[in-house]
């Protein structure tokens, strides 16, 4: 099987799966724990705590550990929410508009209509409860959050703002440096969901230009059950999860094997990003799968063609083919490719991403995701170009056929 769904999971790397592998045999004991096998274990997470925080560049006390990006995002904008509401504040002082603000308006967070469901289910699920307004930024026409609107959006009850690093599903990066820039101006938070962006490129050497970060090693061949969220010194969050670990910000016993793979995929990301000209291959390997179809199945298109994209991620609009057939059809042939985030795959709904960059449903019913890893190799997407040639043909005569 070739497996080009790495944006859904990556395969652990070896040393990460003899490392989580080790791991679980030997140090199983409670971290919490005041013996010496709890003492090397938490010796260990604090060992890894280093190694994830060396990856983003800040400082380890900064840094949460949980069990998943969708864990880290929801501690971050709920515990930034709850810190409002308790008058704790988020540590800004706010230096924006006072517009009319009332004391029953409610606080709101400026987001994109990019967001995966972490985010934006759980801002509709708290816009539901009546606990928060969400307010969505306009896109230009690369599909891209247009971060000057954020001036036309924010007022005094404005508490965060969360934006995405890079997409899920077609691999589009925000320019999150000038969002960074307009919020620190204003003293405003700004949260950044980097799942798709840590591990695969490189942090600023100054470290990242947010407040707080979401991150999930299971996306750069780390383990699953692991997850990241760094919060800057000094912004005001609430727990989520009541209890003593992680800094009180985080209760629950550590998944310490998970957290000592995490560690290594971390090193080895780090290791790897070190060389640009690695990702430069990986980008030109991306660009001749795409060339290959675009020259070899007619009507075939690239959405988010000219944005700013990851180098790992082809989109790519079959439009006379439902998506759901093309990847039963691939997955037989032996690809494993997706459409939209997993999430939302067996629904035959179009993906709402792609409908909020403006493709039109037609392309966007036939639109498949195909995500490399810094291990597909030349041969892989040769047989990958032939696998869907042949799948987009024998659909498309079939459809043909039908009509
Ligand atoms: N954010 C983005 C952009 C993602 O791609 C994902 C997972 O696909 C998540 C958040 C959720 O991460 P996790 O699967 O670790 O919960």
């Amino acid at each position: 099987m070739i497996y080009l769904d790495n944006n859904a999971t990556t395969k652990p790397s070896e040393a990460v799966a003899q490392a989580v592998s080790i791991a679980t045999a030997t140090l199983f004991a409670n971290p919490s724990s005041v013996h010496r096998p709890g003492q090397e274990a938490r010796h260990a997470i604090e060992l890894t705590r280093k190694e994830l925080a060396a990856l983003l560049g800040v400082p380890p006390k900064e840094l949460t550990l949980t069990s998943t990006g969708t864990e880290s995002i929801d501690l971050a904008i709920r515990g930034v929410l709850e810190a409002n509401a308790t008058n704790r504040g988020t540590g800004f002082q706010p230096v924006r508009p006072a517009r009319s603000t009332t004391p029953t308006q409610l606080p709101n967070i400026i987001t994109t209509p990019l967001e995966h469901p972490a985010v934006a289910k759980l801002l509709q699920h708290l816009a539901r409860r009546g606990v928060v307004e969400p307010r969505l930024l306009p896109l230009d026409s690369r599909g891209m959050a247009d971060p000057e609107s954020l001036l036309d959006l924010l007022d005094a009850n404005t508490i965060l703002v969360s934006v995405q690093w890079a997409n899920n599903e077609t691999g589009v990066i925000q320019p999150i440096e000038r969002f960074a820039e307009l919020c620190r101006a204003r003293s405003l938070p700004l949260h950044c969901d980097a799942v798709q962006w840590v591990g695969k490129m490189p942090m600023p050497a100054e470290g990242p230009p947010c407040d707080l970060l979401s991150f999930s090693p299971h996306k750069f061949h780390g383990p699953k059950g692991v997850g990241g969220l760094w919060v800057r010194r000094g912004v005001g969050l609430i727990p989520q999860t009541i209890g003593s670990q992680e800094l009180a910000r985080r209760g629950g016993t550590e998944n310490v094997a998970g957290i000592i793979g995490a560690g290594v995929a971390a090193q080895e990301a780090a290791a790897w990003l070190a060389d640009p000209a690695r990702r430069a291959a990986c980008a030109a390997r991306r660009d001749r799968f795409e060339r290959a179809i675009l020259d070899r199945v007619p009507g075939a298109a690239i959405n988010s063609h000219d944005s700013p994209r990851l180098w790992n991620t082809a989109n790519i609009a079959f439009p006379t083919l439902e998506a759901e057939a093309m990847l039963m059809l691939l997955s037989e042939r032996g690809l494993a490719a997706s459409a939209g985030s997993a999430c939302s795959s067996g629904s035959l709904e179009p993906s709402p991403i792609l409908r909020a960059m403006g493709i039109p449903d037609r392309l966007a019913h036939g639109s498949i995701r195909f995500s490399l890893s810094k291990e597909t190799t030349d041969a892989e997407i040769d047989q990958a170009i032939e696998i869907v040639v042949a799948a987009a043909t024998q659909l498309g005569r079939s459809s043909a056929a039908s009509l």
